[in-house]
């Protein structure tokens, strides 16, 4: 490909204009130039994602732009961020200007949701890879850590888990087209940015739930020094998901990834307060559990039988 070609794609980017007013210098120089907002800390994430690892070769590029800042603002939410700015690193094949307009659909309109600007970038050639950088304010002090959950907190998630994975299943297995609602779950996830900034400085800590629910709580567990026992009766499942369960399936709740919901822990006196104002604003939030002295995890079944999931003893869950 004539570097031409690229010079082309490289043209895409320059005409935006920054929309927020903190951008000194948006696209177009060697640096961006941007205000912190004076006593705000600055969250700083970033994720990629590699064709044939994170998504499937031919895959929808819009679906791709929306998910790749979907993910990064979902690790904004988990630290209670405001998110403000982004950067994109787009490694591409080849100069496919129909798959990038595309893909900037995608990822245009999220940003918009949630007044972000396209601050910088790169593009070079090579196999497809996105990789997001995200910036976000967040008060001092008041950041959604891992480390901070003790024993008597209580558990709770946003929204349903292990939608997304299972329409992953369904797609792999091939014989049936997975249902829309789980499909949007795994294709387009909603970043729980407006929850997150609402737990702030009240969750004890937090984490978006990216690779299974069992696996991401561990981190929590493993950074605070605590064990959890989980409800799983208490667990929001969708209709589909909980029909797996019924059927002694539980690995799309408890291990599948891609849910992109939050998980945090609430001191018991402070629970009643936040389900009430989490109510009022419209987000959908569970009680699952409850953190404990001792380490480990412990899943409580709806038939009353429990099972201690140690840090190795999870893997049977992984598919
Ligand atoms: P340089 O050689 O100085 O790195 P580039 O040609 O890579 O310049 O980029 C020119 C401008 O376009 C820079 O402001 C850069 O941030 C922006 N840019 C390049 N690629 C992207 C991208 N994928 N997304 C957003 N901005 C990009
Ligand atoms: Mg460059």
């Amino acid at each position: 490909m004539a570097e031409s070609e690229f010079d082309l794609i490289r043209q895409f980017f320059a005409d935006a204009t920054p929309a927020r007013d903190d951008v000194s210098l948006g696209i177009g120089d060697d640096c961006a130039l941007l205000q912190v907002p004076v006593g705000k800390e600055l969250a700083v994430s970033m994720d990629t994602l590699v064709e044939g690892r994170h998504f499937v070769a031919g895959a929808d590029p819009e679906a791709l732009g929306h998910k790749a800042l979907a993910v990064n603002l979902s690790d904004l939410a988990a630290m209670g961020a405001e998110p403000a700015w982004v950067t994109l690193a787009l490694t591409l094949p080849n100069a496919d200007t129909g798959w990038l307009a595309a893909f900037m659909r995608g990822f245009s309109r999220l940003a918009a949701e949630y007044d972000v600007d396209l601050v910088g970038g790169d593009t070079t050639r090579g196999p497809l890879s996105i990789t997001v950088q995200v910036h976000g304010f967040v008060a001092p002090g008041s950041a959604l850590r891992r480390a901070g959950a003790r024993p008597g907190d209580r558990l709770l998630v946003s929204g349903t888990l292990g939608d997304a994975s299972l329409a992953l299943a369904q797609l792999q297995s091939g014989s049936s087209a997975p249902d829309p609602a789980l499909q949007q779950q795994l294709d387009r996830p909603a970043p729980r940015v407006t929850l997150g900034r609402l737990l702030a400085g009240r969750a004890s800590a937090a984490i978006d739930i990216s690779d299974g629910l069992i696996g991401d709580l561990r981190h929590i567990c493993a950074a605070s020094g605590v064990g959890a026992r989980i409800d799983l009766a208490r667990l929001p499942l969708s209709d589909a998901v909980r029909q797996a369960c019924d059927n002694g399936d539980w690995r799309h709740p408890l291990a599948g990834g891609d849910d992109y919901e939050l998980l945090f822990s609430v001191a018991k006196a402070k629970v009643a307060d936040l389900l009430a104002d989490c109510r009022k604003a419209g987000h959908a939030i569970q009680e699952i559990g409850v953190l404990v002295d001792e380490q480990g995890i412990v899943l409580v079944y709806p038939d009353g039988h429990e099972s201690l999931e140690t840090p190795d003893g999870f893997d049977h869950f992984r598919s």
